[in-house]
C-alpha cells in the first residue's frame, strides 16, 4: 500500500532498525519503546489488520510468532510479551499488522 508507514519501512523507502528479515516477514525496533525490549513482527502482505486476516493467511500469522520466539530466544530474552492491537477501538494506529513483542529484559 502506497500510503502505508509500514510498507515503506519494509520496502526501504524509509528507514527502520531492521533485526530480522525473511520471505514473510521484517522485524523492527518501535519508534517509541514502551517497554526495555519493544519489537513489531511485520508481514511482508499488506494486512491492515487481524480483522482483514484471509483465508491461506493463516501460515503468515503463525509465522510472526514464530519468528517472535526464535528472535526473542536469540536475543536471551527470559519472558515477553507478544500483543496484538485490532482495530481503532483496540487502540490500534497503524494499520498494516503487527505483533508487538514486548519484554522488562533488553
Ligand atoms: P499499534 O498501536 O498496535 O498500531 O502500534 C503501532 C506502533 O508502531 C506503536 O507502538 C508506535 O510506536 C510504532 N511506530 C509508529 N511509527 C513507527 C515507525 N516509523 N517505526 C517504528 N515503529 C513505529
Ligand atoms: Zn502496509
Amino acid at each position: 500500500m502506497d500510503d502505508c508507514i509500514f510498507c515503506k519501512i519494509i520496502k526501504k523507502e524509509i528507514s527502520g532498525e531492521f533485526l530480522h528479515e525473511d520471505e514473510h516477514s521484517i522485524v523492527i525496533k518501535d519508534l517509541y519503546p514502551k517497554a526495555k525490549t519493544h519489537l513489531l513482527i511485520l508481514p511482508k502482505k499488506h494486512i491492515p489488520s487481524v480483522i482483514e486476516l484471509e483465508e491461506g493467511d493463516e501460515k503468515i500469522a503463525g509465522h510472526m510468532i514464530k519468528v517472535a520466539k526464535d528472535l526473542a530466544e536469540k536475543l536471551g530474552l527470559k519472558g515477553y510479551k507478544l500483543q496484538i492491537n485490532v482495530g481503532k477501538d483496540g487502540g490500534q494506529e497503524v494499520f498494516h499488522l503487527h505483533l508487538h513483542l514486548l519484554s522488562t529484559f533488553a
